[in-house]
């Protein structure tokens, strides 16, 4: 069977969690044997969401080859447990600066470059190359922005050409649409939705399925207004309601038959999906036995997005404990001494200093890190968590006062942080920093050994900075333990405190690596140590 093509477009609103809905089908079509490939389509003009703030994006998700996406690729390797790369985010801006190089190389042999060809067929190179570097059974393809956005546009066209060239039983349209609630008349409306369709329409693409987002369940009656309206068989109105947690939505597609759907139109013999694991995994989820409260101190609390594989990978790990995790987030600008800190970290059983750029809140992520290495509180410093946990180290234990990273203060006396030595002739952002998988050497006898149960690791990195060498020596004998270096030894990858019960931190980001089935060692280190922290502090609670 040649590669099939599904693309998915959203409707109405934004932030519809069509990721979650190209996932569910990822996942879907995985448990049934079939090999899958998801990527995004990003209509701004940004080259890729690496130079954003999370703030407006959300977490920059990097691939094993150091490809700096959007969030939504989480999703898809979270729910197919299958490595994506540079070629799974495209984004307009990708597509028109290789444009604008191939017309500068004089490539277009005079011709007037414009949105279509040109443009259109760029984007339809992307859908070719990635189906020629993984040769998928199914390539999903999400659009991302709403129909109607005008920058969506040049994407739309191409997939109105790309499914004319495959032929249309090679190739799918789901549209990702909402149906809301009117509390007033207490009535679902399906309008919206018809204009959508209406909209997509206008631009050539029929979509053959609907999955509605909807807060309560769609009657009879207005699936069939859906479909007629919309052109599209009952048995594909799928139905997509909240749930309780994003790995209940392909359980809850599957209910509907919506691969099903999906396989027959593609003529495609459907196959008995393998979901049993998944189903005990979802059992867990909706019926945790306790709670365990992790503390996350950052710079981007108020949108949890800015976080969220570390999110994620905090729950995987909870799941193995029956667990449900409660994030305290922690504004780490506000702890601005150790009383403050104390306070923030009161009642939690772990913390998690997660990556970061910049001076703002550096000081209070000192002291909540402090506290934790003091009070054996399980701590988990990730890419800027673990120099953070250098610099506290090297003021509070080595005596090194006023120690800092050069990022940020540039005349600190001791920089047990600075720049790499491949970053300091390098000249703007985006994919300029160590990006990507590389490996690491991890120590025998340390914490992480065990975690991990190998010495050999392949972790997924983005930063500038690292632990500064001339001061290695002088952390180590104080009783930092450097437990991971690359393989030349020159990079510092991870160091313990083996005083503690768990005081780990890497200069990577093993968020990236979780998978729902198989938290990530670190994660779940963490997660084994805040259990105990938990269950020692209900003893004590019960003594008093
Ligand atoms: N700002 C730090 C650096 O560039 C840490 C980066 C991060 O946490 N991703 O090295």
């Amino acid at each position: 069977m040649g590669t099939k093509y599904i693309f998915v477009t959203g409707g109405v609103v934004s932030s519809l969690g069509k990721g979650i809905v190209a996932a569910s089908l990822g996942k879907l079509l995985t448990a049934r044997g079939f090999s899958v490939v998801i990527q995004k389509f990003d209509p701004y003009i940004n080259v890729d969401p690496g130079t954003m703030s999370p703030f407006q994006h959300g977490e920059v998700f990097v691939t094993d080859d150091g490809a700096e996406t959007d969030l939504d690729l989480g999703h898809y390797e979270r729910f197919t447990d299958t490595n994506l790369g540079h070629i799974n985010n495209v984004t307009s801006g990708s597509i028109y600066q290789t444009v604008i190089n191939k017309e500068r190389h004089g490539d277009y042999l005079g011709a007037t470059v414009q949105t279509i060809p040109h443009i259109t067929n760029e984007i339809k190179s992307r859908i070719k190359k990635a189906t020629t570097q993984f040769k998928p059974d199914f390539l999903i393809t999400e659009i991302g922005g709403t129909i109607g956005d005008i920058e969506s546009l040049p994407f739309i066209e191409a997939i109105r050409q790309f499914r004319t060239e495959v032929g249309f039983g090679n190739s799918l349209s789901i549209h990702v649409t909402l149906i809301p609630f009117l509390p007033t008349s207490g009535e679902l409306k399906t309008k919206p939705s018809q204009h959508s369709v209406t909209n997509l329409r206008s631009l050539g693409i029929q979509p053959e399925v609907l999955v509605c987002r909807t807060s309560k369940p769609i009657p009879k009656k207005e699936k069939e207004k859906l479909a007629l309206f919309c052109s599209v068989p009952q048995d594909a109105v799928i139905e997509c309601r909240d749930m309780k947690s994003i790995y209940e939505v392909p359980l809850a597609l599957e209910d509907q038959n919506l691969a099903g759907v999906i396989l027959e139109r593609l003529q495609v013999q459907d196959r008995k999906p393998k979901l049993e694991a998944w189903e005990k995994l979802v059992e867990k989820i909706k019926n945790p036995k306790k709670t365990i409260k992790i503390a996350i101190a950052g710079k981007y609390t108020k949108l949890s997005d800015a976080y969220i594989s570390v999110v994620e990978s905090l729950k995987h790990a909870g799941y193995k404990h029956d667990a449900q995790i409660e994030i305290k987030w922690i504004a780490s600008d506000e702890c601005v001494d150790m009383e403050r800190a104390e306070e923030a970290l009161r009642g939690v059983d772990g913390l998690v200093v997660p990556g970061g750029f910049g001076v703002r809140g550096i000081e209070g992520k000192l002291n909540v890190i402090r506290y934790a290495r003091e009070n054996n509180l399980p701590f988990l410093g990730l890419c800027l968590g673990m120099q953070c946990a250098v610099i506290e180290f090297a003021r509070n234990v080595v005596g090194l006062e006023n120690a800092n990273s050069m990022e940020f203060d540039e005349n600190t006396p001791y920089p047990v942080i600075d720049l790499m030595v491949e970053q300091k002739h390098v000249q703007g952002y985006g994919g300029t920093m160590r990006l990507g998988q590389f490996e690491c050497n991890v120590k025998k006898g340390t914490k992480a050994e065990k975690a991990y149960g190998t010495t050999k690791i392949f972790e997924r990195h983005r930063h500038r900075y690292e632990v500064n060498n001339e001061y290695r020596q002088q952390i180590a004998d104080a009783g930092l333990v450097f437990s991971g270096v690359s393989p030349d030894g020159m990079l510092c990858e991870m160091v313990e405190y083996p005083k503690n019960d768990w005081f780990v931190a890497c200069q990577f980001h093993p968020e990236f690596k979780s998978r729902p089935e198989r938290p990530h060692p670190l994660f779940a280190g963490l997660l084994d140590a805040a259990n105990k922290h938990m269950e020692k502090s209900a003893k004590q609670l019960a003594k008093v």
